[in-house]
């Protein structure tokens, strides 16, 4: 299920970040910029060529 990315149009996403307690993890999506506490609600997917990020937050829909 590999997601060519949006922007560049040659590169492929890659996760940086899934939902998790995991602190490694939350400490990886603090270093984006974005804020978590004890859970990390953000998947992260980044481009491989060109660095293009995209957010999801899944626990927002039904
Ligand atoms: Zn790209």
């Amino acid at each position: 299920m590999e997601k060519r990315c949006l922007f560049c149009e040659e590169g492929i996403y890659e996760i940086y970040a899934k939902p998790s307690n995991d602190p490694g993890i939350c400490e990886r999506v603090r270093k984006l910029g974005l804020r978590t506490i004890a859970t990390n609600n953000w998947m992260v997917l980044v481009c491989n060529k060109c660095g293009n990020v995209q957010l999801f937050r899944q626990d927002l829909v039904e």
